[in-house]
C-alpha cells in the first residue's frame, strides 16, 4: 500500500518543477495521454527507502469549461480526498495571493497533513519573505526553490514524517488476489459489484485486517478467495460530487496501489474518455494487471468490431489487456470478469527458469541488434526472472545508459509473444555488469 502525495497550489507557482525534482529525472514509462497537461503527473518514488506515489494534480485537465477557480478548487478537493499528505506549494517571489488564501480556507482543518512550501527561493535573500506565509495559518513554510533544488531533502523528510507508520499497513490481505473496481463516476462501478457479488451476498464478509477502508470486501469464488478493493468508496458515492472527475482519479490511484489486478470499467456509450486513459496509464506505470470492463453494453447497437479498433488504436501501450463487453444492469457477461481477472493474476505468478530467460533474449538479440551511442552498443550479458508479481526482469548490460525505450519494448514483446503475461505489465530493471573488461568499441 503505497501512500499518495498530492502538490497543489495555483498556476505557475512551480508545481510541475517541484515535481519533476522531486521524481528526479527518471525515464518516463508512460507514453503522451491525452488530457494531461504535462507529461507526466504521477510517479512512484522512492524516499529512504519508503515507496510512495507523487501525484502532480495541476497537470490533471479538468472539464474544459470549468473556470480557473474551479480547477483550483477541483485540484485541491481531489488532493483531501486521495493523497495521504499535501503539499501546498506558493510563490515566495509574488507573496500572498488571494487564491493562496483559498486554497488555505480548503485545506485548513481538512484532515489530511498539509506541509507547506515557500517555492522559487532561489537563494538565501529570499528566505525572509517567507515569513508572509505564516498568515495562511498552515504553520511554518518550508522555504525551497524547486528550480535549483534548495530544501529539497528537508521538504521529503517533512513529507516522510506525516505518513502512518509502515507497521500499519501490513495487512492479512497478502496472498489474496486483490481486484480493484475503478473508472470515473457512473461508468456503473456499484451496479457491476452488485452483479458480481449479488446472489452470493451471504458469503462475502467484511475482510479482517485491512486497514485503509474496513469496507473492502471478501468474496468466495469457486473456493478461491478474493479481495475486492475500494467497494466503500464506491457506497460513499454521496460524497462524490458530479462532474469533477479528479476525485474518481485519486481515489482509483489508492485503490490500484493496492490491488493486483485492476478492473477498469468504462461506458460503452463513451468509448475511451481521456481520463479512463490516465486510469490505465497509472494501473501500467504501478505495473499492475489489468482487465478493460466495458459495461453498458445493452445501450450499444453497433458490433464489437467498431470497439476493438478504437482500443487497439487507443491502448496500444496496452495491447496484451483482455477486454470483456458487459451489461452489469441485465448481467450480460458480468460472470467473466473474475475469472478473467483471476487469469490475469496467475499470469502475475508466473515464473520462468532463470537459463530459459537468458536464451529468449539471447535470441531475441540475435534477431535484432541493441542500439548503440556513438561508438558504443548496449551489449547484454545475462537475464533472468528476478520476481512475480508483478513479473520482473532484471538485465545485466555493459551499460543501462544505452538501453532505448523501443528496444525495451521490443524485448518485452519477444517475452509476451513466448510466455503471454495476458494482462499483466511486466517490470525491467537493467544493471550494469561488475565485469571489468574493456569495452569493445565499434560493432
Ligand atoms: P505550475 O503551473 O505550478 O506547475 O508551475 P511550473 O512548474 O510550470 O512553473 C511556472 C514557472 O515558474 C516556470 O516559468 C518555471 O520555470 C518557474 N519556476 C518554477 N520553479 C521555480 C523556482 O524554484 N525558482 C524560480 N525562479 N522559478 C521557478
Ligand atoms: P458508479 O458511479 O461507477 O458506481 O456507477 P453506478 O453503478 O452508480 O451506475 C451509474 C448509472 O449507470 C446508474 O444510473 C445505473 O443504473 C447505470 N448503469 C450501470 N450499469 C449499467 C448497464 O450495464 N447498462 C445500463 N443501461 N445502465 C447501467
Amino acid at each position: 500500500m503505497k501512500p499518495v502525495i498530492a502538490i497543489v497550489g495555483r498556476a505557475n507557482v512551480g508545481k510541475s518543477t517541484l515535481f519533476n525534482r522531486l521524481v528526479g529525472g527518471r525515464i518516463a514509462i508512460v507514453e503522451d495521454l491525452p488530457g494531461t497537461t504535462r507529461d507526466r503527473i504521477f510517479a512512484d518514488v522512492e524516499w529512504s527507502g519508503r515507496k510512495v506515489t507523487l501525484v502532480d494534480t495541476g497537470g490533471l485537465e479538468p472539464d474544459p469549461g470549468s473556470s480557473l477557480t474551479q480547477k483550483v478548487k477541483g485540484q485541491v478537493e481531489a488532493a483531501i480526498a486521495g493523497a495521504d499528505v499535501i503539499i501546498f506549494l506558493t510563490d515566495v517571489r509574488e507573496g500572498v495571493l488571494s487564491a493562496d488564501y483559498e486554497i488555505a480556507d480548503l485545506l485548513r482543518g481538512c484532515g489530511k497533513p498539509v506541509v507547506l512550501v515557500a517555492n522559487k527561493a532561489d537563494n538565501a535573500r529570499l528566505d525572509s519573505q517567507a515569513a508572509e506565509f505564516y498568515r495562511l495559518g498552515l504553520g511554518e513554510p518550508l522555504i525551497v526553490s524547486g528550480q535549483h533544488g534548495r530544501g529539497i531533502s528537508l521538504l521529503r523528510e517533512a513529507v516522510l514524517g506525516h505518513l502512518p507508520a509502515e507497521s500499519e499497513e501490513v495487512s492479512l490481505e497478502l496472498d489474496l488476489p486483490k481486484l480493484a473496481i475503478v473508472g470515473r463516476p457512473n461508468v456503473g462501478k456499484s451496479m457491476l459489484l452488485n452483479a458480481i457479488v449479488g446472489e452470493e451476498r451471504a458469503i462475502v464478509d467484511e475482510a479482517p485486517g485491512t486497514t485503509r477502508d474496513a469496507l473492502d470486501t471478501v468474496y468466495h469464488y469457486q473456493g478461491q478467495k478474493v479481495l475486492l478493493i475500494d467497494t466503500a468508496g464506491i457506497r460513499r458515492r454521496g460524497r462524490v460530487e458530479e462532474g469533477i472527475e479528479y476525485y474518481s482519479l485519486l481515489r482509483a490511484l489508492n485503490a490500484i496501489n493496492r490491488c493486483d489486478v485492476a478492473l477498469l470499467v468504462t461506458d460503452a456509450t463513451e468509448f475511451l474518455t481521456a481520463q479512463d486513459l490516465h486510469i490505465a496509464g497509472y494501473v501500467k506505470e504501478a505495473c499492475k494487471g489489468m482487465v478493460l470492463v466495458v459495461n453498458k453494453w445493452d445501450l450499444v447497437s453497433g458490433g464489437i468490431e467498431d470497439y476493438a479498433d478504437c482500443f487497439s488504436e487507443r491502448l496500444k501501450f496496452m495491447s496484451h489487456v483482455p477486454v470483456l463487453y458487459v451489461s452489469a444492469k441485465t448481467g450480460h457477461n458480468v460472470e467473466k470478469v473474475v475469472p478473467e481477472a483471476l487469469q490475469v493474476w496467475r499470469e502475475r505468478q508466473k515464473r520462468l527458469p532463470d537459463k530459459v530467460v537468458d536464451k529468449l533474449i539471447k535470441d531475441a538479440v540475435l534477431a535484432q541488434s541493441p542500439p548503440r551511442k556513438g561508438l558504443k552498443r548496449l551489449r547484454i550479458l545475462r537475464a533472468y526472472q528476478s520476481d512475480v508479481n508483478p513479473p520482473s526482469f532484471t538485465i545485466i548490460v555493459n551499460d543501462p545508459e544505452l538501453m532505448h525505450f523501443s528496444y525495451q519494448r521490443y524485448l518485452e514483446n519477444r517475452l509476451r509473444q513466448t510466455f503471454g503475461f495476458r494482462g499483466t505489465a511486466l517490470r525491467f530493471s537493467f544493471k550494469k555488469t561488475t565485469d571489468k573488461r574493456p569495452e569493445r568499441t565499434g560493432v
